[in-house]
């Protein structure tokens, strides 16, 4: 239960609660960005942004594992093209996400339409979400003593998106992981991540 402990921590400072020292809360940030689950949801939310519209509408991301991005494509002219626009894609990522691939995968199947559409809606509904002024303080404590101003206008602009993807998950329903404070939806008693672990664990004893 150590790490639901942390997980404790780290959410009542995300609230403003409490005040921890700033390399907890970075490290805690850094955590939570590294989730597959998280990485696939940013990837999915600035899909539009980073493959441009016509590609957008061809392509998905399917899933990302061990920092391997799995990205299906309606066919295979399109694929190919994607194949051929790999290291652009990575740019793109790295730009647009704050996440280095280890690898794009590409394969031909099913690209769901409607997708585009939900997207493209909550792109629209996380810019328009402001952040309180508990949280924009929150960002500036956070970043105050990294020195490299170009790293901490990086920090600042990833834990903001953060924030805004947290704020927008309440909206809609998700439910916060008693264990480890992560938002996740579905009528289950723990986050899929604990789930996973709280098996292991119990397979272990
Ligand atoms: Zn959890």
């Amino acid at each position: 239960m150590l790490r639901g402990e942390k997980g404790v921590r780290h959410a009542a400072i995300l609230e403003g609660r409490t005040v921890e020292p700033v390399r907890n809360v970075l490290e805690q940030i850094v955590g939570q960005l590294a989730s597959p689950e998280w990485l696939k949801n940013v990837l999915k939310l600035k899909w539009r942004q980073i493959v441009g519209d016509q590609l957008a509408k061809r392509t998905q991301v399917r899933h990302v594992k061990d920092g391997v991005v799995t990205v299906v494509a309606s066919n295979p002219a399109v694929a190919n093209e994607l194949q051929y626009r790999k290291d652009e894609l990575r740019r793109r990522i790295r730009e647009t996400a704050q996440f280095e691939p280890l690898d794009i995968r590409i394969r031909i199947g099913v690209v769901q339409p409607e997708e585009t559409v939900k997207v493209q809606q909550i792109e629209r509904e996380l810019s328009r979400l402001v952040l309180s002024s508990r949280e924009k303080s929150l960002i500036e404590q956070t970043v105050a003593p990294i020195k490299d101003p170009e790293l901490r206008e990086k920090v600042a602009r990833v834990f903001e998106q953060f924030l805004r993807l947290n704020q927008w998950k309440r909206r809609h329903g998700f439910k916060e992981c008693p264990r480890c404070k992560a938002l996740y939806r579905g009528h289950r008693a723990y986050c899929p991540v604990c789930r996973i672990e709280l098996r292991r664990l119990a397979h272990h004893n």
